[in-house]
């Protein structure tokens, strides 16, 4: 039994017939930007967020970097990341001229570490932008408390996240946040896309703007922007599936229960821990161990495949050489990138498929 890291054509196979209708009713309608679609799309999605608006883009990155330039932060600017986190997060900061300043994660959840962000907080932090990491909500109370002390804005990255729920309220519904419709994400399209929710207007109508040449009426431009749009055969597509994303989170749920229950005996696998205040949403199922090449090659030889989230710190990436202050060190992320191997995770993963990851594990722990 061959068992893939992740089958993206499953999800494409169960809902054939509503997604191929979808894309016939876009081919045929003649509109393909910013029509009908993305519209419902963007009604819905809010809706499923629990708040009010959505402003659909073309990326998930995209949605993070508008929403930073919405908020005017730019050079000379400073905005706390987390260390530990998909290079995407730091590099919407990089984009916008803003420095982005790396905070420890809790080792536990792989979420920033709220304990730790006052100490990185200058005069010229603007904003916090915590990241979803793996499906797990961040700490938002408290995100919220430091936000608030030290009048920083926070913009949430929950391109890992949707569905997810902290203290019994979605993921979006809190601080304005971004998603990414990544193909692989829980809700994926097939193709680009990302979007950002929010309860504030303004910043909704802004990116409304910076998304479209600063074009509210057809060469009329009221700012100087870019040019980011979901389109609307990826938003005909994603309202398919969003109907099916809390089912599907649902399973992903019923697949981690089980890793968590039949991998707590093996004394040298650290399994992912949940906060008491999170419904995560389990995009990636992480564990650690400090042989992961060994446990990597034992599931690779048994046909089972799994990847690490992620191989490098990000300070320590090409891309950001050169950049860390003098005298800082971030050992907590370091090591979490020597130890991370993400299992097989996804709707549609069958029990079968479980337990012989489970047992190829399990046999691996004794050689
Ligand atoms: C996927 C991802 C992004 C970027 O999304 P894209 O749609 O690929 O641009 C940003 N942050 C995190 C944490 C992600 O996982």
């Amino acid at each position: 039994m061959k068992i893939p890291f992740l089958d993206l054509k499953a999800p494409y196979e169960e809902l054939r017939a509503d997604i191929d209708a979808a894309v016939q009713r876009v081919l045929s309608s003649g509109w393909y930007l910013l029509g009908a679609e993305v519209t419902a799309f963007e009604q819905e999605f809010a809706a499923y967020c629990e708040t009010d608006h959505c402003v659909a883009v073309g990326s998930g990155l995209d949605a993070l970097e508008l929403t930073l330039l919405a908020l005017d932060i730019g050079a000379g600017d400073e905005v706390i990341v987390p260390a530990h986190t998909f290079i995407a997060t730091w590099l919407a900061v990089s984009a916008t001229g803003a420095r982005p300043v790396p905070v420890e994660p809790d080792e536990h959840t792989f979420t920033i570490d709220p304990a730790r962000i006052e100490a990185a907080v200058t005069p010229r932090t603007k904003a916090i932008m915590p990241v979803d990491l793996y499906g797990h909500p961040c700490d938002l109370d408290a995100l919220e408390a430091i936000a608030v002390r030290h009048g920083l804005h926070v913009v949430e990255d929950a391109a890992q996240a949707h569905g997810a729920r902290y203290r019994g309220r979605r993921i979006g519904s809190r601080f304005t946040s971004a998603f990414s419709f990544y193909p692989g994400k829980n809700l994926g399209a097939l193709g680009d896309g990302g979007a950002v929710v929010t309860r504030d207007a303004a910043l909704a109508e802004r990116l409304r703007l910076l998304r479209n040449y600063g074009s509210r009426v057809k060469y009329e431009h009221e700012i100087q922007a870019t040019n980011s749009r979901l389109d609307e055969l990826q938003a005909a597509v994603l309202r398919v599936k969003l109907a099916h994303l809390d089912e599907w989170n649902t399973r992903r749920t019923h697949v981690a229960d089980r890793y968590l229950k039949e991998l707590a005996g093996v004394d040298e696998l650290v399994l992912p821990a949940v906060a008491p205040y999170a419904d995560p949403v389990w995009h990636l199922f992480v564990i650690r161990t400090t042989r992961r090449r060994h446990f990597q090659d034992a599931l690779a030889a048994a046909g089972i495949g799994t990847l690490i989230h992620y191989p490098g710190a990000v300070h320590r990436s090409t891309a950001y050489a050169g950049q860390t202050p003098p005298g800082a060190s971030y050992p907590i992320s370091e090591r979490l990138a020597d130890e991370v191997l993400s299992l097989p995770m996804g709707p549609h993963l069958s029990d079968d498929a479980v337990d012989t990851v489970v047992g190829a594990l399990i046999a691996a722990s004794r050689t």
